[in-house]
């Protein structure tokens, strides 16, 4: 049986929200045997992300929510957290076995990143390209993983990104407190691994035995409505 990709992809308004979910579905699109969990960080679901899934040609599950915390310093902790509860209520591990991957909406993936975590048996790293250096990735000797190389709170026992990692579902099952800890800034990813009571010795690595970049942490530069009100004034009024 094939494992499913669970993506979990939080998401928030913005100007860029609809090119940067259209440049990801591209890529969803490519893979097979895969379910994108689309999680709004929003009240309700917008309409702008609620049309555009119905014809993004990938399967989805539309999510909303927004932390009753209102904890903004960490992004997306809850949301992130929505997702990993609904496969626990919706996903029996043993009739569809699969993996959890945390994929934000603005990164970069090669699509043959999915076929390196889909046969995750416990959690799967590699390395992430970007983040104030060509790349980060897990320090790899004799085929295990022996520490992580970044240069963001490098103390943290998984000092990884999260498109970094994937995990099989499996495990959201055997640790079901397990989530992401998002209150304190820093240590979200570590906080989930943590969860999952692994060591570096559990760790898969993966892409060449972490010596290949396929994802990058890319960032796009927010595009700027500034000149509506002229454009409005010249033309006399926003046609369409
Ligand atoms: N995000 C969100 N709500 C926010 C900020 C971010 O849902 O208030 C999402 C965003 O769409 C992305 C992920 O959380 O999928 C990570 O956010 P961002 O890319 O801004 O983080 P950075 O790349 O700066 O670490
Ligand atoms: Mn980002």
């Amino acid at each position: 049986d094939t494992p499913t990709i669970f993506v979990v992809t939080p998401t928030y308004t913005r100007n860029s929200q609809k090119s940067e979910l259209t440049m990801l579905s591209n890529t969803l699109r490519n893979v097979y045997f895969l379910t994108w969990i689309v999680v709004e960080d929003s009240q309700s679901k917008s309409d702008l992300v609620t049309r555009f899934l119905k014809h993004c040609g990938v399967p989805y599950v539309h999510l909303n929510g927004i932390d009753p915390l209102r904890y903004t310093k960490t992004k997306a902790g809850y949301q992130r957290n929505l997702g990993i509860q609904w496969i626990r209520d919706n996903v029996n591990p043993i009739k569809t076995p699969g993996v959890v991957y945390f994929a934000d909406d603005d990164n970069s993936y090669d699509v043959r990143i999915f076929d390196e975590m889909r046969n995750t048996k416990n959690v799967s790293v590699w390395p992430v390209g970007f983040r104030g250096a060509k790349y980060q990735a897990p320090m790899v000797e004799n085929g295990k993983v022996v520490g992580f190389m970044s240069f963001y709170g490098s103390s943290r026992k998984f000092a990884i990104d999260m498109a970094g990692f994937a995990v099989n579902i499996r495990l959201l099952f055997e640790r079901p407190k397990a989530r992401f800890y998002y209150q304190q800034q820093g240590i979200l990813e570590t906080s989930f691994l943590t969860c999952l009571k692994i060591s570096y010795d559990d760790l898969e690595p993966k892409a060449s035995n972490c010596t290949e970049v396929l994802v990058w942490h890319t960032r796009t530069k927010e595009p700027s409505f500034a000149f509506e009100a002229k454009m409005v004034q010249k033309y006399g009024k926003w046609y369409n």
